[in-house]
């Protein structure tokens, strides 16, 4: 089937209106008609090519929330008009360790991306969610609970979960300190969930100006981390350190912020660090350096289920999808409260 889409057809121009090509629906699959889909930070790195491996044209997004239009004759778990989600995978090996423990997004053999992927059946490039609709094995469909705002929820699906699986994967609850560095689209969805499970939550932003928003969703404390008191001041606190920060910076003022067995875990930035870490600062305090990337599917119903309990979602602005160039650059000057969500009804009117 050929579907709408808007594409980046190189690392270094807009992306413009795309047909892309999507497989016929097998029978494990469930169609959806895309409402709304989050934008990610990854979405940019991916277009302009920051990480090397991009292939084009490529139809980025993978905060995807929509309803179901068909389901395939295997499909037991999906039914037409449910409302679903679909994140930054859309299929894995299914067999190795990693997958057998719910753990898809560590596939031994490379989970299948939701955009710049390629289809491990037939081969096929993947596309993403900036498109009126889109096919995916029923396995890598989520439930998304009823009483959410739609356009609200579609940032859980990436910034939700890569969040919250650092949080559960260090037990983070009541009598946690932990802190967020860099108030954006995962930074916001952070302190919320740190917040909803009973952390004392902090954050480290270079923004001034964002001090009152972060307390609003969710900060007990704000450290401008450009001010080398409150730095000092913030000394052996934080259970848990996540930082979002897209681009390389240096970590080592935030080591000695680290309790005892304290970990900062690196979500944001993907490369080699520089500068170097100080060992001596991880060494004094058996401090850990860690990284994590998005969650499982299993992790991320967890995730949403939770969210649905407690009115979780993103704060968002809703834009067309004509407008997606000028919002990446709003977002590289951190110009974004909190997340860009597209209408995808402008896709098709
Ligand atoms: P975003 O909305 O642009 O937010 C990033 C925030 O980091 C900014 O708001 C800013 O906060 C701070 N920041 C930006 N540039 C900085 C710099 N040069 N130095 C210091 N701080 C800076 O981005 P996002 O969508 O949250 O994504 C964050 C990163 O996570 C991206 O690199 C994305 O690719 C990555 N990501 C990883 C995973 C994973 O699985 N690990 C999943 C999704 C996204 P302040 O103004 O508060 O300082
Ligand atoms: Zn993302």
């Amino acid at each position: 089937m050929h579907v709408s889409a808007y594409a980046a057809q190189s690392a270094t121009t807009p992306l413009v209106p795309f047909t892309a090509a999507r497989r016929e629906p097998r029978p494990d699959d469930v169609t959806i008609d895309i409402a709304y889909c989050g934008v990610c930070h990854s979405d940019l790195h991916q277009a302009r090519n920051d990480w090397g491996n991009s292939k084009f044209p490529m139809v980025p997004g993978h905060e995807i929330i929509g309803r179901v239009t068909a389901v395939g004759t295997a499909v037991t778990r999906f039914a037409v008009g449910d409302q679903v989600g679909v994140g930054c995978m859309v299929d894995s090996c299914q067999q190795c360790a990693s997958c057998s423990r719910g753990l898809e997004q560590y596939c031994e053999k490379g989970s299948t991306l939701t955009y710049n992927g390629v289809d491990r059946r037939d081969g096929l490039p993947t596309f993403g969610g900036y498109s009126e609709r889109i096919v995916v094995n029923d396995k890598f469909v989520v439930k998304i609970p009823d009483g959410l705002d739609l356009a609200g929820a579609a940032p859980l699906l990436c910034a939700g979960i890569t969040t919250w699986s650092p949080l559960r994967q260090w037990n983070i609850g009541h009598g946690n300190k932990v802190a967020v560095v860099g108030l954006g689209g995962l930074g916001h969805m952070a302190l919320k969930l740190a917040r909803a499970l009973g952390a004392e939550v902090t954050l480290f932003t270079r923004s001034p100006d964002k001090e009152a928003d972060a307390r609003a969703l969710g900060a007990h404390h704000v450290v401008l981390s450009t001010d080398s008191a409150q730095m000092k001041a913030s000394a052996r606190q934080f259970d848990l350190i996540i930082d979002t920060v897209p681009y390389a910076h240096d970590l080592n003022p935030y080591l000695p912020t680290l309790a005892l067995d304290g970990t900062i875990v690196l979500v944001g930035y993907l490369g080699p660090l520089n500068p170097p870490v100080n060992s001596m600062l991880l060494i004094g305090g058996r401090k850990s350096v860690a990284g994590s990337a998005i969650g499982g599917i299993a992790e991320t119903q967890e995730m949403l289920d939770f969210c649905g309990e407690h009115g979780i979602t993103s704060d968002i602005e809703v834009i067309r999808m004509q407008d997606i160039n000028a919002a990446y650059e709003r977002m590289l000057k951190s110009d974004v409260k909190y997340r860009f969500v597209i209408d995808l009804a402008s896709l098709r009117a």
